[in-house]
């Protein structure tokens, strides 16, 4: 597995060299076609961060994009809150600490560290692998800048228009199922196809600021479906797609079907009408973003599983023409979706004829 390769290389923070050492490894490894399309994106530089505990050092990450000094008393200056059940939820401990006039905050879980990236950035946020108590002094130095990187798209065979098969490379810490592992699916999932043609591309940036992700910046004239891979982890799938995708989730070992989440690489093909999905795993939330998203037991058979049902995947769009992908979408309303970044999920906009299929009499 090259995953378990490229683990070894650390953390690559969206628009870093490091990002683009494992585009420039993926590049040498793949013998077809390719081509770097290049991105403007942003590298989140931590120019220097530590934390002492009651004078001493201690391990520690800083929440992107956040930074300052402080020097304070836990439970006075500075805010201490367990790390709360979805990481998504640190953002209300966010907004409450900055109501409650704390100039620090800490999120603290048992033997763990994460990156979760904070509303704004007030005031420095780091996360500790343990309860802290007493006095806390931060120094945390950071910013973003202006980068170019690259996403490389391989063209796997020819043809008039595409199926996509994409995954991000950038990641938090250890980040092996986001999204190291997905690069190994990709690569095991190639198969033939014959109607439509197939490009494989590997994207930059997908954890950094929406304004500037590596799919945003993809072409997408050509594409005919996008397939994502993003955060698997074994055994099962949660299967956010486009309505007109759905009839295939029964190919994966599935947790739920759901409507495109407005998050990751797919939801840039979404918002051009691209009928897309992205296959995640929310079993990942204990490991989300943290230095203990490793390798387990389980990688080894999940990976040959769901390569087996990426390929199927392949061959059942490969039937398809985007006439018949378009029928599917009408069964259930039109091509387009409201977004909710507050819950983080989409639905069907209502239009005149949204409630049509539904209301015709028996
Ligand atoms: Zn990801």
């Amino acid at each position: 597995m090259i995953s378990l390769d490229l683990l070894k290389l650390g953390e690559a923070i969206h628009g870093s060299e490091k990002e683009k050492e494992i585009l420039s490894i993926l590049e040498k490894r793949l013998k077809n076609d390719n081509k770097r399309i290049e991105v403007k994106t942003k590298e989140w530089v931590i120019n220097n961060f530590s934390v002492k505990l009651n004078g001493k050092e201690v391990t520690s990450s800083l929440a992107p994009y956040t930074k300052g000094y402080v020097k304070g008393k836990v439970g006075r200056e500075i805010l201490a809150f367990p790390f709360p059940d979805h990481p998504f939820k640190v953002k209300d401990f966010y907004s409450y600490a900055l109501s409650q006039g704390a100039e620090g905050i800490i999120f603290y879980e048992e033997g763990k560290i994460r990156r979760i990236i904070m509303p704004d950035v007030k005031i420095p946020v780091i996360f500790l692998p343990f309860k802290p108590e007493g006095y806390v002094e931060i120094e945390a130095e950071s910013f973003l800048r202006d980068s170019t990187s690259y996403n490389l798209e391989f063209t796997i065979k020819e043809g008039d228009d595409y199926i996509l098969l994409g995954a991000h490379v950038d990641h938090w810490l250890s980040g092996f199922h986001d999204n190291l592992f997905s690069i190994d699916v990709v690569l095991n999932s190639l198969t033939e196809v014959k109607n439509h043609g197939l490009k494989v591309v590997f994207f930059s940036s997908e954890e950094g600021p929406k304004c500037c992700t590596g799919s945003l910046q993809h072409p997408k004239d050509d594409i005919f479906t996008a397939i994502i891979l993003d955060a698997l982890y074994p055994s099962r799938v949660v299967y956010s797609s486009t309505p007109d995708l759905w009839d295939f989730a029964g190919l994966f070992p599935l947790k739920r079907i759901e409507m495109p989440t407005p998050f990751s690489d797919h939801f840039s093909f979404v918002q051009k009408g691209i009928p897309s999905l992205v296959l995640y795993n929310d079993d990942l939330i204990p490991y989300y973003h943290s230095d203990k998203d490793l390798p387990n037991s389980r990688d080894e058979k999940f990976l040959t599983e769901i390569s087996e049902s990426v390929k199927l995947l392949l061959h059942e769009l490969d039937k398809l023409s985007m006439k018949d992908l378009n029928e599917r979408m009408s069964k259930f309303g039109e091509r387009k979706f409201v977004v909710d970044y507050v819950n983080l999920t989409t639905s069907f906009a209502i239009s005149s004829n949204s409630l049509g299929p539904r209301l015709k009499s028996p």
